[in-house]
């Protein structure tokens, strides 16, 4: 579970985030949503630490990110992170995107490491590709050799930073699929998308942020169809 109290982050004088509070229980679907510059990727970024909170709490299946004393590659660990831009390692094959922080971080034995990277490039539609290039697979490919990396190292939940924006929109559903499934399964997932289709389908939950602070949440259905305030109502008439 994941759970954010009173989260406030400033870049100098730009408050980004203003007091955020937020929870995402085991197995839920969690998807965020708002304008251009509202805090989203910050706050997905704080709560791996990739970005450090200014102020308030954030807790991992109970521990405390923002804690000095807490070891940040434990709690990174349990969290897989997808991104818009893939950022697989592109002088690396798919096979070794794959297994290599499983041996370095997991201690994995290569042989370990490939049998788990094996099994979740099949989850993903990617059996096969061990030997390709990231250059030589599409976007959505790539994005899902991505899913895949981030799976192989066990987490017990994963962040989503808009990973079908940077596709062309006929390699999007793929991308989508493999995401569902994972849903299905149980996955622990906050998902920052424009894709309210799977807002409204996947998501358990529905957030939407606006400047840096969460003006409305619930459930997806309900969010997107009679949104009750007004700056939601601007937004979603934009987007749907
Ligand atoms: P988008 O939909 O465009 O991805 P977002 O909701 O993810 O937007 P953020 O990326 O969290 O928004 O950015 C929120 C604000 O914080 C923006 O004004 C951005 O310029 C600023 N910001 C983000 N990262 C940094 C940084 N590392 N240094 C300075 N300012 C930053
Ligand atoms: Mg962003």
């Amino acid at each position: 579970a994941i759970d954010v109290r009173g989260l406030h982050k400033s870049f100098g004088s730009n408050e980004v985030l203003k007091g955020i509070d937020f929870h995402v229980d085991n197995g839920q679907v969690v998807c965020v949503i708002g304008p251009s510059g509202s805090g989203k990727s910050t706050l997905l970024r704080c709560v791996n630490r990739l970005e450090e909170a200014d102020q308030g709490q954030i807790l991992v299946e109970g521990i405390d990110v923002c804690d000095p004393e807490t070891d940040l590659d434990a709690v990174r660990s349990r969290i897989g992170m997808v991104f818009q831009q893939f950022n697989l390692f592109p002088h690396m094959s798919v096979l070794r995107n794959l297994t290599v922080a499983q041996e370095k971080v997991r201690k994995r034995s290569r042989k370990e490491a490939v049998e788990v990277a094996r099994a979740n490039l099949e989850k993903v539609g990617l059996a096969g590709r061990e030997d390709a290039y990231p250059a030589h697979l599409s976007g959505g490919q790539q994005q899902r050799v991505a899913i895949a990396r981030a799976l192989s190292m066990d987490p017990d939940m994963m962040l989503f930073d808009e990973p079908t924006s940077a596709l062309d929109p006929e390699l999007v559903g793929d991308v989508l699929e493999v995401m569902k499934t994972l849903a299905s399964e149980g996955m622990t997932m906050m998902v920052v998308t424009h894709e309210m289709g799977f807002a409204r389908e996947v998501g358990d939950k529905l957030v939407f942020m606006d400047g840096g602070v969460i003006v409305e949440e619930g459930d997806p259905h309900t969010v997107l169809a009679t949104p009750q305030h007004e700056r939601t109502q601007a937004f979603l008439s934009k987007v749907l």
